[in-house]
């Protein structure tokens, strides 16, 4: 059995209930874990509390060496880490090493700004006295994580938590917590103090919910669906606690007729199953314009058609099963919605044939034509490899279709022509646009969905505002 990771220190539930984790590839048990109760939040969430005056003081030099330190600590078991993420999650081994490899360079990222706080002076109308606006850390950081990217979305919330001396207590996934497990095993000997980072496991409803009513957590940094995300908000109101909220997406991608299609094709392609699909940031609806969808979709098919299903472990697999059976029946309801309404499925829309997929969650990457605009692919996220689209006949259309949505996460436009790009750039609702390039976050940006899909932000400097607090103070008799 797996087991938690408490004040420096390996720790079950206090009932020894445990709660299974399986292989989405086969349906095999992978191993057990801690069903974390209420007491067990409390004891993490404790230790954190009495961590936190002595990491907060400890100099922004030290901290920075120690989270240097913990990077290479991942660096140095990137293959083990992997192999538990794909055994756990599903996703390819290359995948898992990429994300592995992420984790470790947040923390060289954060490392280098340890000491990024400003704070200002104030000149008051007092003449004996003068303000200053200083930054400080929350406190006690819960940071809750989901199972599509369960190292990367950890590290975008312990990472600055820590950066700045907050202490945090994570909770992954109760699909994907053995990878976390392990990392947060590293991390701690890299030489952390005791109780700076803590790791609970157990189901969001009981554990999860634990660590929001805790009144010694500061803060709760979340991603997740957007449904969990408001019962999250609701819950921290409670004790006013402050919440980053990253959630669900259903991004659009326009290709305009004057883009480069093989590129944005790549793109397209590699966007909507990188991970089977189920990431944030997939491009979800596609809108090309009508002068080269022909040519567009037969690139993209082409794409599609070389694609390798298959486990996460075997050799030359580029897409592998989906993290769950019920995932998975999601996915197929929304094609047979958009069919029953009319739509084509021009690729995919079925399960691999083939013994060896018997027993895992695996679905074929789906491309749908002739989408009716009430069909629920365009209105809900899709967190699977099926993608929807849509002919369009100038940018107005595209921008009006892409911004009819309750999400705005990210999106992204395709065209060599700078008045369109800008246009896309100015209204396209979204926390992110990428003009002519791949929907990937980079840490120097800030990231975080308007709408539906989430408050705050994740990375750049912005994210140091989400983990701290400003304090006026005033100074008399000088
Ligand atoms: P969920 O919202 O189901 O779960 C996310 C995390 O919250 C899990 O740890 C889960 O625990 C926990 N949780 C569930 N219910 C509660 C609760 N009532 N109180 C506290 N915690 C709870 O999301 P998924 O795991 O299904 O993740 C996929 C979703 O995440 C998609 O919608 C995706 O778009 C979104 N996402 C958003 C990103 C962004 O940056 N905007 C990035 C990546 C994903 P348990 O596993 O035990 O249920």
């Amino acid at each position: 059995m797996a087991r938690m990771f408490i004040n420096g220190q390996q720790a079950d539930a206090a009932s020894g209930e445990t709660i299974e984790v399986r292989n989405p590839a086969n349906g095999q048990l992978v191993d057990t874990v801690p069903k974390a109760s209420a007491e067990d939040v409390d004891r993490a969430v404790e230790a954190a509390h009495r961590a936190f005056r002595g990491w907060a003081d400890a100099s922004p030099h030290s901290r920075a060496q120690l989270l240097y330190k913990a990077g290479n600590m991942i660096r140095q078991h990137i293959d083990e880490i992997a192999g538990l993420l794909t055994a756990e999650q599903g996703k390819t081994l290359r995948e898992s090493q990429i994300e592995a490899d992420r984790l470790a360079e947040n923390f060289d990222f954060y490392a280098g700004l340890t000491n990024a706080l400003r704070g200002e002076y104030v000149k008051l109308n007092e003449p004996d006295k003068y303000g200053m606006v200083i930054k400080r850390p929350l406190g006690v950081c819960g940071a809750i994580v989901p199972w599509n990217f369960p190292l990367t979305l950890m590290a975008n919330k312990i990472c600055p938590a820590l950066a700045v001396g907050n202490t945090v207590v994570v909770k992954p996934a109760s699909t994907t917590p053995l990878s976390t497990i392990r990392c947060i095993e590293l991390i701690n000997q890299a030489g952390l103090p005791e109780g700076v980072l803590n790791v609970i496991t157990g189901p969001g409803g009981s554990t999860g919910e634990a660590l929001i009513r805790h009144p010694k957590v500061r803060k709760i940094g979340f991603t997740g669906e957007t449904g969990t995300g408001k019962r999250v908000m609701e819950l921290a109101a409670q004790t006013v606690k402050r919440v980053t909220l990253e959630l669900g997406g259903s991004d659009p991608c326009i290709v305009c007729d004057d883009a480069d299609i093989d590129a944005a094709a790549s793109a397209v392609s590699v966007g909507r199953v990188f991970n089977c699909g189920q990431a944030c940031l997939a491009i979800k609806r596609l809108y090309v314009f009508e002068s080269v969808y022909d040519e567009f979709v037969e690139k993209l098919l082409g794409r599609a058609g070389r694609l390798k299903v298959g486990p996460g472990t075997a050799e030359g697999v580029r897409m592998g099963p989906m993290h769950t059976s019920g995932g998975r029946q999601g996915i197929e309801d929304f094609v047979a919605d958009a069919v029953d309404r009319g739509a084509k499925v021009i690729f995919g829309g079925q399960r691999p044939d083939g013994a060896e997929y018997e027993s895992g969650n695996f679905y074929l990457p789906t491309v749908l034509v002739d989408v009716p605009d009430d069909a629920r692919v365009w209105h809900e996220e899709t967190f699977g490899p099926v993608l929807p689209i849509a002919r369009v006949n100038d940018l107005d259309e595209a921008i009006g279709k892409a911004n009819d949505s309750p999400y705005g996460l990210g999106s992204s436009i395709w065209t060599r022509d700078v008045a369109k790009a800008r246009n896309g750039m100015d209204r396209l609702e979204a926390g992110y646009t990428w003009v002519n390039a791949l929907q990937v976050a980079h840490d120097e940006l800030p990231f975080g969905g308007t709408k539906e899909s989430g408050y705050g932000k994740e990375h750049g400097l912005e994210v140091l505002d989400y983990y701290t607090e400003g304090k006026s103070i005033v100074v008399a008799g000088v």
